[in-house]
């Protein structure tokens, strides 16, 4: 089935005030989501946080359902988190790393997993790209078969570029060679299908705002279930551990052991809600769609004359990078923005791992409910 642009524009009330291209910045909500956020924030207000949440229970826990549907995992696999970082921390940090193992990850790694590397002073290789600039699977099996890999950590969709990760041949390789896998799908979950089964990932960060549609301050992180019990969160409150006073406590066996018991209840309510939007129009009309808005946009910009797109993969999303000769990237946005289209500036300190990122570049990002004529107004920018 095809994505009805018409009625999803419809349900999209910023659609109505501006041409939305920074979808992998931050996604405008549709209306359920609004609704759900709003009413359970209204709800609070009158008669009380915890009273809200006893009453919006079924809500809370439909959250659950919704993510594990989405990606095809179960619901105790699932842990509600404020963003898509400290998903991953809780993963990353929970890693017990024996002296000498090592990480594999690729040259478009996002900085603030980098950061943590450092943090933790883990040996980080970076595996060289292919020729398409997505991990070059075979420089990751020889790495693999070098031994001592703990961590093989990369992003499904990097945050400046549309290339796509081939995760699932990279599940398979970490398989064989028994190395843990942590996808970062920030950028994919709510744009491409994820399935964590047919991808073999271990663990998943994802955030709420971005291809999901979800509200600000939310995110969410997969454990499988097999790898959970060896994961021990760097953190613990009284609802991720049982308190057995006053030496003992025990960890709760499932994926809300990375939660923490106070928390944006209405960003969950509202998460879970954007989830099933998007599970309801359909993961491969979705794709579909931004394909065919990302192909048209690319195309038309390396037609013209000192436009240069920077985007690599065989395989593309919905991450459009492109500079102009004679204009910065933050001119290019300013522009955009007098006209009421949104696109953003991605620098080049954020991709260290990357030999070849130097110049900023200007990042249109589209989503199934943007059309042919906001595509249009960007390009009469230019
Ligand atoms: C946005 C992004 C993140 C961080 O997500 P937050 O929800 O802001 O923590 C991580 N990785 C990639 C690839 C991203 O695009």
């Amino acid at each position: 089935m095809e994505i009805d642009v018409a009625k999803v524009r419809h349900e999209t009330p910023g659609c109505a005030r501006v041409a939305h291209l920074n979808n992998a910045g931050a996604a405008l909500p549709p209306s359920p989501v609004i609704e759900a956020v709003a009413q359970h924030l209204e709800l609070e207000a009158m008669t009380g946080g915890y009273e809200a949440a006893e009453e919006n229970q079924a809500a809370i826990e439909r959250f659950y359902d919704a993510v594990a549907g989405l990606i095809g995992a179960r619901r105790d696999e699932i842990a509600y988190v404020e963003n898509a970082t400290r998903a991953w921390d809780m993963a990353f940090y929970g890693i017990r790393f024996a002296p000498g193992e090592r990480v594999l990850t690729t040259t478009s790694e996002y900085s603030s997993n980098a950061i943590a590397y450092r943090q933790r002073g883990v040996r980080v290789d970076v595996v060289p790209d292919g020729p398409d600039g997505t991990i070059d699977l075979d420089a990751l099996d020889t790495e693999l078969r070098r031994g001592g890999v703990r961590l093989v950590s990369l992003n499904h969709v990097p945050t400046s570029n549309g290339l796509v990760n081939p995760v699932a041949d990279v599940g398979r390789l970490c398989r064989a060679a028994g190395a843990l896998f942590l996808l970062d799908a920030c950028q994919s979950v709510g744009q491409l299908p994820v399935d964590v089964g047919e991808i073999g990932c271990d663990l998943l960060s994802s955030t709420g705002r971005k291809y999901l549609r979800g509200p600000r301050g939310t995110g969410f992180l997969y454990a499988r279930r097999d790898v959970l019990s060896e994961i021990e969160p760097p953190f613990l409150d009284n609802a991720a551990a049982d308190w057995h006073a006053p030496d003992r406590y025990e960890i709760r066996p499932d994926a809300r052991r990375y939660e923490t018991w106070e928390r944006y209840v209405a960003g969950q309510i509202g998460l879970g809600v954007a989830a099933d939007y998007a599970t309801r129009l359909g993961i491969d009309a979705i794709t579909a769609r931004i394909d065919v808005l990302a192909s048209r946009l690319r195309a038309e910009l390396a037609s013209r004359p000192g436009v240069t797109v920077h985007d690599r993969g065989v395989l593309r999303a919905g991450i459009v990078t492109f500079t102009v000769d004679g204009r910065t990237p933050a001119e290019i946005v300013k522009a955009a923005r007098a006209r009421d289209v949104n696109v953003n500036v991605s620098e080049p300190r954020g991709h260290g791992y990357d030999p070849d990122a130097e110049e900023a570049v200007v990042r249109a990002s589209v989503h199934y409910y943007n059309d042919e004529e906001e595509i249009e107004r960007l390009l009469s920018v230019l």
